[in-house]
């Protein structure tokens, strides 16, 4: 079983992001407009189908699955979805904007949930609103400190852009003080996003070189970010997309809501599995991730081509 979830140049693809709503309660500027539409409730897979598909999942070899949206938290089974995740994976994972977590993070972590990433782009409310275009900075920084103090590991997700960069040796002391990693996102074309505010990543380290900082072979997680460590031993991570492209070592397929598997998040071409998944045909939706895993390009475009699909329909 092993080798088919090999892709046509090695790689082993065994790791899914599964986006399980679209809906989101922010309207990040670089992840989906002001005026956006959703799903309808009725096209999205429900728990049944998202308990048949995991299973399918974790049967054909994937070792490790990241709940993300849209934002997770805003689906009201999401509990019983962790459950599911980490009894059949032994652990789950989430990606998260935390505005929920303050009121959810206990039951979390008794449902499984053992990490989240939580996006926080900055720690001044002001800006904060603005990039999210309506999130409360206080709800999003007592979530983090309750999902610490519950026992969920967490790591923070910081999208460069030049909304923010000059907040980039705060963010980091910022994690420096709750003792957990922090990671820089370049910015993608993705979606609707031209990527107007983009900023490289060798800004950021030009930045925080002029302060102790040096490159750690260390890998946290199951992502392609490369590390750094601070001289008071704070992870600072980095997801260069852009500037150092790491497709090469991609690992990943996306599921979508409504159960369409994305090959690659830089392109809109996907295998949809709901029809398989709805009428409980196992070994179609099998063949039908197989062939995703086949059609996955070498590496993504995103300078050269457009996408139309946004971050919260893929699941970033
Ligand atoms: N709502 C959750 C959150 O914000 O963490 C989960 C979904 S969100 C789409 C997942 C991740 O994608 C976040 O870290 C977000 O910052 C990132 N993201 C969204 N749009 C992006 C873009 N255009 N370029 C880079 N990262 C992006
Ligand atoms: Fe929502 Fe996450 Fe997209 Fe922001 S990045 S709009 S929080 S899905």
């Amino acid at each position: 079983m092993k080798e088919e979830l090999k892709d046509k140049i090695g790689r082993n693809i065994d790791y899914l992001r599964f986006s399980i709503t679209d809906r989101c309660n922010f309207r990040c500027f670089y992840c989906m407009p002001e005026n956006t539409s959703f799903l309808p409730e009725s096209e999205l897979l429900t728990l049944d189908d998202i308990r048949f598909a995991v299973q399918i999942f974790k049967e054909i070899g994937f070792k490790r699955l990241r709940l993300t949206g849209g934002e997770p938290t805003l689906r009201s089974d999401l509990l019983e979805i962790v459950s599911i995740v980490s009894e059949t994976f032994g652990s789950c994972a989430m990606t998260t904007n935390g505005s929920r977590l303050k009121e959810l993070a206990l039951e979390l972590y008794s449902a499984g949930l053992r990490e989240v990433n939580v996006s926080l782009d900055s720690i001044d409310s002001e800006t904060f609103f603005r990039i999210t275009r309506g999130g409360n900075l206080k709800e999003v920084l007592k979530g983090i400190d309750e999902a610490i103090s519950v026992g969920i590991k967490v790591k923070l997700n910081t999208v460069i852009t030049q909304m923010n960069f000059h907040e980039i040796p705060e963010l980091v002391q910022y994690a420096e003080k709750l003792g957990v990693p922090i990671r820089f996102i370049e910015e993608m074309p993705i979606g609707k996003n031209n990527n107007r505010h983009f900023i490289p990543y060798k800004k950021v380290l030009e930045l925080l070189h002029e302060n102790d900082f040096i490159q750690i072979e260390t890998r946290i997680g199951y992502g392609p970010a490369r590390y750094y460590k601070t001289s008071r031993g704070t992870i600072v991570g980095f997801i260069t997309a852009i500037t150092h492209n790491f497709c090469n070592g991609c690992n990943k397929l996306r599921l979508s809501a409504d159960g369409k598997l994305f090959p690659c998040l830089a392109y809109d071409y996907h295998v949809s599995l709901k029809g398989a998944i709805k009428s409980r045909r196992s070994d179609e939706v099998k063949k039908n991730i197989y062939n995703a895993i086949s059609l996955k390009p070498l590496r993504h475009e995103l300078l050269n081509r457009t996408q139309s699909n946004g971050m919260n329909r893929m699941g970033g």
